[in-house]
């Protein structure tokens, strides 16, 4: 919880100040999914290109498409305003 509001503070002075923008690409506290069992996913090797647009035309990518338990969050045009993210995976129940 903690964490998340620091790293909320620093992307909202980073967007100068602009919350709406901020939150599209980082959650205020208690709004991460991440703290129900959410994860995020990456290619190895590829570094901070696997939180980009660009990791949905990785092999891997497609090999989570395949799996039934797994699906992405944020898919394009998702409800919760949230940026493209194809790198972050939630469980399927
Ligand atoms: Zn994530």
């Amino acid at each position: 919880m903690v964490k998340q509001l620091c790293l909320h503070l620093e992307k909202i002075e980073s967007e100068k100040g602009n919350i709406t923008v901020a939150s599209r690409s980082l959650v205020p506290p208690a709004y991460s999914y991440h703290s129900i069992g959410d994860f995020d996913v990456g290619k190895k090797g590829w570094g901070h290109q696997n939180f980009t647009a660009n990791f949905a035309r990785t092999e891997e990518f497609w090999q989570l498409q395949k799996l039934s338990y797994v699906s992405m969050r944020y898919t394009i045009g998702n409800g919760d305003g949230v940026r493209f993210e194809p790198w972050h995976i939630k469980i399927v129940s």
